[in-house]
């Protein structure tokens, strides 16, 4: 099988499936690194690994959907719920700029009161104050909800939104793009074809996304090839996706409970991301879930960018799991596996290398 695999890369054939699923869970570990590393230093013959400086605004931690891996949401009538007013998001903005930041990624809850009026200002009010932030912000779950809440489709909520000021969306909330997966750890949340039709909706309007996956949890080697398959295709029709980002499902503090993947697991995932997404030009690699370390070694298994600086982040340090890098670390691990450190903005262009 190895030998087919190889031949198929090296003539940019396509992987189909059983391919996916034998690297994933038969092949050699060091072998499928290979793999991926040859595929990343194709697409980036330069050696350069990329940064953007970003900070993460949580809006608001009141959610109704209350997904069962999810550490971070709170019932509105808890004493910890919040949500941030405007000025408080422009103070947060402000310091962000004073970083030299690019990127404002700004996710929440799914409030029950938030409907699209308070994003239309907001975003307005940051692109009027803060022209050189991109307004990266709010995953496809939030937008399906803020649509519904205020009477009007998808679609439409979606044009208001980028006519605000909203440049482009993360893909979060994917988890695993398999609704049986879903129905285990998220059984409130939107479906993935939900998730696919704002992704290829925002594509359709012309602004770029990310694509996630957080694996670890409840789903099968089987789940996660459909997940990078379903990824790939709507790649193939869209071509919208700038990067995909692996990270590992973080037990502490969430119903769902359990363990986390191990380091060899992530970076076989990480590596197999690689291989099948040979329509996304950026794999990611996660510190935030990570660590510095393992980041690092991502570089080696695929991944060409290190992600968000993140002035702020709360989701994930809410599980437990509060990795935290400034810019010259984020820098120093780039420079120590030998690549080229250099800062992007939201779209991968190049600002500055180091
Ligand atoms: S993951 Fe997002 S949608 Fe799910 S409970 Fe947490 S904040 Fe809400």
């Amino acid at each position: 099988m190895l030998k087919t695999i190889q031949k198929k890369i090296a003539a940019g054939v396509p992987l189909d499936r059983q391919e996916a699923l034998w690297l994933l869970t038969e092949a050699d570990f060091l072998e499928i690194g290979k793999l991926a590393d040859g595929i990343r230093r194709q697409k980036h013959p330069e050696g350069r690994v990329t940064f953007v400086v970003d900070r993460n605004v949580n809006y608001t931690n009141v959610c109704e959907s209350q997904c069962r891996f999810c550490a971070f949401y709170r019932q509105a009538d808890a004493a910890d719920a919040y949500l941030l007013d405007y000025e408080t998001i422009h103070g947060k903005i402000a310091e962000l700029v004073a970083f030299g930041g690019t990127q404002l990624l700004m996710q929440g809850g799914l409030h029950p009161r938030l409907k699209i009026e308070w994003f239309e200002e907001l975003f307005a009010q940051i692109r009027e104050r803060f022209p050189a932030v991109q307004i990266h912000s709010l995953s496809p779950a939030e937008v399906i909800h803020i649509a519904r809440l205020s009477e009007i489709s998808m679609a439409e909520c979606l044009r208001r939104l980028q006519k605000a000021g909203l440049a482009s969306v993360p893909g979060g909330g994917a988890e695993v793009l398999v609704d049986a997966v879903r129905k285990e750890i998220s059984p409130n949340k939107i479906g993935w074809r939900d998730w696919a039709a704002v992704m290829e909706e925002a594509h359709a309007l012309g602004m770029r996304t990310t694509a996630t996956m957080m694996f670890g949890s409840r789903e099968s080697p089987e789940d996660i090839v459909e997940h990078l398959y379903r990824v790939r295709e709507i790649q193939g029709r869209s071509g919208g996706f700038t990067a995909f980002i692996p990270w590992t499902f973080q037990p502490t503090n969430t119903e769902l409970g359990g363990e986390t993947a191990s380091g060899v697991e992530y970076l076989r995932v990480l590596a197999l991301s690689r291989i099948v997404l040979d329509n996304v030009d950026n794999i990611q690699a996660s510190w935030v879930t990570q660590g510095a370390r393992m980041a690092q070694v991502a570089l080696f298994f695929g991944a060409n960018d290190l992600g968000g600086t993140m002035l702020e982040e709360n989701v994930v340090a809410a599980a437990g799991c509060a990795f935290s890098l400034s810019q010259e670390e984020v820098v120093e691990i780039a420079c120590g596996a030998g690549f080229i450190p250099a800062r992007r903005n939201t779209l991968y262009e190049i600002l500055e290398e180091y």
